[in-house]
């Protein structure tokens, strides 16, 4: 597998051919501004100590306080932590939130620890990051295998630190704790958002089939909205395995067997017009849209080839490595980039720590009013660079990105120590 960050940086150097941004600004993005590598040493139900180690990256705060998910996985590393960052830099940009990048994860199964470990496991990386983090500084939030009783728990830790309430140090909490109404389904949201906007550029109003890789949060909400929108979900799968139905999956009905017994497959079981498949024969199928909603590296050299998708959808970050984009794009098959489709959920992060910090709250509908013509708008835009340019949508988000890092870093001006 290639090492994420260069592949990450290969983006970079693509899109700076179609800018005249410095070269001093390129410099400055390869880098990392701040990263932390710790232990945390935390102790287990039946009173042995186990640690763990945990990052925290702050990639750029060029354009504001970094902003980035915390990861709780076992495959989780440093590489994967600080490209994480890279692209929550540019994903900020692209819809132009005033913030930076960062990122942050735990190597750990969440699944092998009991709530109580759970809870002591995320208050210790508080701790251990305290003075990383903070409502101005360092924005954390859920990620892969976290959630809102996390996020809370995380608050609770850094309030009871600083010694008064602090809900703007995370986005994604409890809503009894001041989180936002629409969190929750907000990168799905987003993304979707962005199809619509877009059906008639990518040509999504023929036949309307799609694939779901990954059923957790964003995979759900998608399936649920694309479902009431009309289109046929003919495939879904988890980490355990893939289902198959040509005349259409009720995303909500596959969710309630998730829950029960973890697994999507389980729905197969119990219905005889559905295939149980493998992953590797989902992402062949057949479909006008394909949503990869998992994690990263999912199509690659190895079966990009088996792709027979018209769009590609990525709601989860970096699904596509670099060589797999460019056999993609040389095929034709249109990619809506992470860094614009799942740009959703960040945005109404934003919008939990404005209402955090004017300690005044929306409604659900006024979170889906503000949320959509951000959205919308910037798909147009980056759908605008990449026909004017005749260059690919993931290269033009780049673009966009850039023209925005590079206006700010110029703007702190050539004696800045802060921008150095
Ligand atoms: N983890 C999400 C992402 O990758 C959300 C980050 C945030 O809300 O800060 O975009």
């Amino acid at each position: 597998m290639e090492d994420m960050l260069q592949g990450a940086l290969s983006q970079l150097d693509v899109a700076a051919k179609y800018t005249d941004v410095h070269p001093e600004v390129l410099e400055k993005l390869r880098y990392p501004k701040e990263v932390l590598t710790t232990r945390l040493m935390i102790r287990m139900d039946n009173g042995s100590r186990r640690s763990f180690v945990a990052w925290r990256c702050r990639y750029d705060d060029t354009r504001g306080p970094t902003k980035g998910g915390i990861r709780y996985h076992p495959d989780a590393s440093l590489d994967e932590v600080v490209t994480l960052a890279f692209w929550m830099t540019f994903k900020c940009a692209v819809v132009g939130l005033p913030y930076g990048g960062g990122k942050g994860a735990i190597k750990v199964d969440p699944r092998e620890l009991s709530k109580s470990e759970l809870e002591r496991l995320s208050r210790a990386y508080v701790h251990a990051f305290a003075k990383m983090i903070g409502p101005d500084k360092d924005i954390p939030a859920p990620d892969v295998y976290t959630n809102a009783m996390i996020m809370g728990w995380m608050a609770d830790e850094y309030s009871s630190l600083m010694g008064y309430p602090c809900p703007g140090v995370i986005t994604g909490k409890p809503i009894a704790l001041g989180g936002s109404l629409g969190r929750e389904d907000a990168t799905a949201r987003g993304g979707f958002y962005v199809l619509k906007q877009l059906e008639k550029q990518l040509q999504l109003n023929g036949e309307r089939r799609a694939v779901i890789q990954g059923f957790g949060n964003a995979g759900h909400a998608i399936g649920r909205m694309l479902h009431e929108d009309g289109w046929k979900i003919i495939g879904i799968s988890d980490s355990c395995g893939a289902l198959h139905c040509p005349s259409g999956l009720d995303p909500d009905a596959v969710h309630k067997v998730k829950l029960k017994t973890g697994k999507v497959a389980d729905y197969g079981s119990e219905h005889s017009d559905v295939q149980v498949i493998d992953n590797a024969k989902l992402l062949a199928l057949e479909c006008e849209l394909l949503v990869p909603a998992a994690l990263e590296n999912q199509i690659h050299q190895g079966n990009v080839d088996s792709i027979n998708a018209g769009v590609i959808l990525e709601l989860a970050n970096g699904p596509i490595t670099s060589e797999a984009d460019q056999v993609l794009n040389s095929k034709g098959i249109v990619v809506v980039p992470d860094i614009l489709a799942n740009a959703g959920g960040v945005t109404v992060s934003y919008f939990e720590w404005v209402q955090n910090r004017q300690g005044y709250y929306w409604t659900a509908d006024e979170v889906q009013q503000r949320l959509k013509p951000i959205m919308e708008k910037e798909s147009m835009r980056v759908w605008n660079i990449a026909h004017s340019k005749n260059i690919p949508m993931r290269t033009a988000a780049y673009v966009h990105a850039l023209q925005c890092l590079s206006s700010a870093i110029e703007a702190h001006g050539t004696q800045s120590y802060f921008c150095a």
